[in-house]
């Protein structure tokens, strides 16, 4: 596996592997790795014939009182994780080289995708993400990108991106990976405490409850809602962000169910920030 810094380098590697005729599978990512973001570098293995996972703290997706300071970091057990399922290119570039002195342009995806869930609650984290994104997809040139539906907004924001802005490549949307207990795995988990970290199941279980209330014939979103809002408030010291049920695609509301319904919720356990969702598929 080649440890890289510099987009230079890898548009050199990139540009490389495609005159030899291969395929490149792109992973971007924070770091702090853990198993979801391995399942994403696994399916990108299976599918390309070079993988590039990037590691890079964004920092114009964070707002001013958000945790890009604290936000956590080991490079070297990232590099292990990576080169245990299989990258070819470490990709860790510093905040000067994707974001040089005088740099001025953003990428926004506006209308109420992005107005809506996290948008809401954070101003600004989506433009971003869609600018970070375009700038390592330039940079990787990659024929197949992988992002997690742990993050389900994201995954609608940069679809849209690469429709309107006419990107050549396919986005690879993987399931979220789960602790037993069906916590998502997060680099945020680090950030609860003992007593914070019993409680986050409930999040995951109140999501499971909301499917099969759904799957037994509720297609009201009030009272799916309202369930959901019972089961968060039984975890002491949780302030609830949002519980939204919209459609998957859109991320549009609904006022009655149907079609591929998205339920998103985030919660603040203490000063950590979560979020989860699943996606139900309404006959
Ligand atoms: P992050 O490092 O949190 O920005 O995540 C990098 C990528 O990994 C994003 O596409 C995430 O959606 C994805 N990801 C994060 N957590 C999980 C998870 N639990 N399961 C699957 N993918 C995930």
């Amino acid at each position: 596996m080649q440890l890289i810094h510099t987009k230079n380098k890898l548009r050199t590697f990139v540009r490389e592997a495609r005159a030899q005729g291969k395929t490149i599978g792109f992973v971007p990512t924070m770091g702090y790795l853990h198993a979801g973001h391995g399942s994403l570098i696994q399916t990108a293995r299976k599918q390309n014939d070079v993988v590039v996972v990037s590691v890079f703290v964004n920092p114009t997706q964070f707002g001013p009182n958000e945790d890009l300071s604290a936000y956590p970091r080991d490079a070297e057990r990232d590099l292990a994780l990576m080169r245990t399922h299989g990258a070819d290119v470490a990709f860790f570039p510093n905040v000067e080289e994707i974001y040089p002195a005088g740099f001025t342009t953003y990428v926004e995806v506006q209308g109420p995708m992005t107005a809506t869930l996290c948008g809401r609650s954070r101003p600004g984290h989506f433009r971003g993400v869609a600018t970070v994104v375009t700038k390592l997809f330039h940079m990787a040139a990659p024929d197949r990108a992988y992002f997690g539906q742990k993050d389900a907004q994201q995954v609608a924001v940069i679809q849209q991106m690469t429709r309107d802005l006419d990107f050549d490549l396919q986005i690879v949307v993987c399931p979220t990976l789960r602790e037993p207990d069906g916590l998502a795995m997060s680099s945020r988990n680090v950030y609860l405490s003992t007593a914070e970290r019993a409680q986050a199941p409930t999040i995951s279980k109140a999501l499971f409850e909301a499917e099969a209330m759904i799957q037994k014939g509720e297609r009201t979103v009030a009272a799916v809602s309202q369930h959901i809002q019972k089961k968060l408030q039984t975890m002491p010291g949780a302030a609830i962000d949002y519980i939204s049920i919209v459609d998957a695609r859109t991320l549009a509301d609904l006022e009655t169910l149907h079609s591929t319904v998205l339920i998103a919720v985030a919660v603040k356990l203490g000063r950590t920030r979560l979020i989860d969702n699943i996606r139900v598929d309404v006959s």
